[in-house]
């Protein structure tokens, strides 16, 4: 048996010397070129594919279409569809607009879209990731005239106790993309959660609003004065987290939008 010693190199990389154990590295090496299977459909996944999730699959992915509301995104019927879009409001929307002006939504959350940010979130899939990125970017270029001129992004922020249960922070990955994409800045510390609030999913709107009230505060807020910011978020449910956060933004006198990576049909 060869010992761990005997299998490590030492690198001049540069100036830098650098230790390397070969072991793990031809390890490593192997997994990375082995094909893996589509978690969606299970078919073998290209070589190069590190999203987890087959272009197949990716390609099922269902883009949120007119009519919607021109506020929050919500799916109008069919018999609002005509020539100009832009001004159909949902009857929520009417009765009581949002704190946010309107919101970026790209997908709706359901079959493979739904799928991939429940593993991404909740199995630490990270790579998928990649997927959802792209379907960020193809988004953003096809929705760039429409977009307001930006100048922060700040993400949904998690309580400290489940960021440190689930090692990261899904809105921010996202965020971090748009900012790069945009060149924005973005601004990680903008909201704190200052309540653990329990798991939103299995509330009702009414339970929602009332779990959520209070949850965020603004950091530094002078620094959003007269800004417009896009607050990002994985998923627009019933809307009432990033309603929360961005009344809470709003008060700093900035002028907020949203985006989220799918909303519920
Ligand atoms: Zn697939
Ligand atoms: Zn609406």
């Amino acid at each position: 048996m060869l010992d761990n010693s005997f299998l490590s190199v030492t690198l001049q990389i540069g100036k830098k010397r650098v230790d390397v154990n070969l072991k793990s590295l031809i390890k490593g090496g192997i997994s990375f070129f082995l094909p893996a299977d589509c978690l969606i459909c299970g078919k073998s996944l290209e070589p190069l594919n590190r999203s987890f999730i087959c272009e197949y699959c990716w390609g099922k992915v269902k883009w949120l279409t007119p009519p919607y509301c021109s506020i929050c995104g919500r799916p109008l019927p069919s018999e609002y569809n005509c020539s100009d879009n832009s001004s159909f409001l949902c009857g929520e929307c009417q009765v009581r607009p949002p704190y946010f002006k309107k919101a970026f939504i790209p997908t709706l959350y359901q079959g493979v879209m739904k799928e991939a940010i429940k593993l991404f979130k909740y199995k630490g899939k990270m790579g998928i990731s990649r997927g959802l990125t792209k379907i960020t970017r193809i988004y953003l270029d096809h929705s760039r005239f429409s977009l307001p001129e930006l100048n922060l992004v700040i993400p949904i922020p998690l309580h400290r106790r489940k960021l440190k249960e689930r090692g990261f922070n899904q809105a921010e990955i996202i965020a971090k993309f748009i900012a790069e994409y945009l060149n924005l800045n973005l601004v990680r510390d903008g909201l704190i959660r200052v309540r653990f609030t329990n798991s939103q999913t299995q509330l009702k709107r009414e339970e929602r609003l009332t779990n959520i009230k209070g949850a965020f505060k603004v950091k530094k807020g002078e620094r959003f004065k007269r800004k417009r910011v896009l607050l990002v978020d994985d998923v627009y449910t019933t809307g009432v987290t990033l309603n929360e956060a961005a009344k809470e933004i709003k008060k700093t006198k900035a002028e907020v939008y949203v985006f989220a990576l799918a909303r519920t049909p």
